[in-house]
């Protein structure tokens, strides 16, 4: 994902950190640092002789805080670890896991599960949550039966009671009926077991932005987080419904039937000014680059746009082409090509048989063949 970083991998899955994590991270620290006076006569009812002086005292708040917020994204990590093993199980590729702003997603080879595999995959999420919350709750309990200071008592009771309370929230936030919420899944597979998977998907989505807009409305005169969170739902249940529309219209299309055939070639010696004039006259922003009847590489505006005019008097098309390009043979389904379109960011695949260039599909073919599929 854009704007993440890698900081490790747990079973063998690549753990990403987005950058909102880290903005989110000392925000929540602070917000919770703050709010622990209010809390006090919670720790206190607890019901032994615990010194909370420790706790509120010099900038100890801002520091428990933050381990707080620290627990909270384990709490996280731990909720998408649980998604992502049970996935595996079921055969599915995970990608990775990134934490962000919201918590985290872990990201799967296949766009829409099988239904069957979806509702385990969904639950096992919140339910990780609420083992985890009721782990920390117990703990903070078995605080007075350990050896520590009253005052040291105090701070871990606060953490342990926190995270307790946050990861078993987190349970019930995730069982919203709502997209992108676990809740969405859960309820998109039961609905998916009693009609085609695209008319399930588009009433969840449909259930998702309803709540969406009430908790945009109750946000508007109570907290405007809601709003944020409103948004995000809105947004998750468009993109659901959208991706699944697609794979809906594209289906059993093949790369073949659809490929713009013969196709413009051109050489690797043609000089790049060349290329230039050739984009201009047939208003093809890419071409693929063969020699001996074998594709060896990708010309696009891209490849052109990263040299500099002055470079390019000189240059042939060999010099800045993309070589070892992403072909696809006939057979591919096209929902494929544009999964493979949109992770990596290009325009367009040349379809390639027994090293043979047979024609190419790009964005706007497929953009043209789900239009027609619509009527
Ligand atoms: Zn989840």
């Amino acid at each position: 994902m854009d704007g993440s970083f890698r900081i490790g991998s747990i079973f063998g899955i690549p753990i990403h950190i987005h950058y909102t994590f880290l903005l989110v991270i000392p925000l929540f620290a602070w917000i919770i640092g703050s709010q622990i006076n209010y809390t006090i006569e919670d720790i206190a009812s607890i019901g032994v002789p615990i010194d909370t002086s420790l706790l509120t005292a010099g900038f100890v708040p801002y520091i428990v805080g933050t381990i707080v917020a620290l627990g909270l994204f384990f709490g996280v990590l731990v909720h998408e670890l649980a998604h992502s093993l049970v996935a595996r199980a079921k055969g599915i590729r995970i990608n990775s896991i990134t934490l962000m702003i919201f918590g985290g997603i872990a990201t799967m080879e296949e766009g829409i599960p099988d239904p069957k595999a979806e509702l385990p995959m969904a639950l096992v999420g919140p339910v990780a949550s609420l083992v985890f919350g009721i782990l920390c709750s117990l703990m903070a309990y078995a605080v007075p039966l350990f050896n520590v200071s009253p005052g040291m008592a105090g701070v871990l009771i606060f953490i342990l009671g926190y995270l307790g309370m946050l990861n078993i929230i987190l349970c019930f936030f995730n069982l919203i009926p709502a997209f992108p919420m676990d809740g969405g899944r859960v309820l998109r597979a039961w609905l998916a077991g009693r009609m085609p998977l695209h008319k399930a998907t588009r009433i969840a989505a449909d259930i998702g932005k309803g709540f969406a807009i009430i908790f945009g409305i109750i946000g508007l005169f109570f907290s405007p987080f809601l709003i944020l969170i409103a948004l995000f739902i809105y947004i998750g249940a468009n993109m659901e419904s959208t991706a699944v529309k697609y794979s809906h219209l594209l289906q059993d299309v093949k790369v073949g039937d659809m490929m713009s055939s013969p196709v413009t070639i051109v050489p690797p010696a043609m000089p790049v000014r060349q290329v230039i004039e050739m984009m201009y006259t047939s208003k093809h922003l890419g071409f693929p680059v063969v020699e001996r009847d074998t594709l060896i590489g990708m010309i696009t505006l891209a490849d052109v746009n990263r040299t500099s005019p002055i470079d390019r008097e000189a240059m042939q098309v060999r010099d800045i082409m993309t070589r070892d390009p992403i072909s696809l043979p006939p057979t591919a389904p096209v929902i494929d090509a544009l999964k493979i379109m949109s992770a990596r960011d290009i325009g367009r695949i040349p379809i390639v048989q027994d090293d043979r260039i047979l024609g190419i599909v790009t964005r706007t073919d497929i953009l043209k063949v789900m239009e027609l599929r619509k009527i």
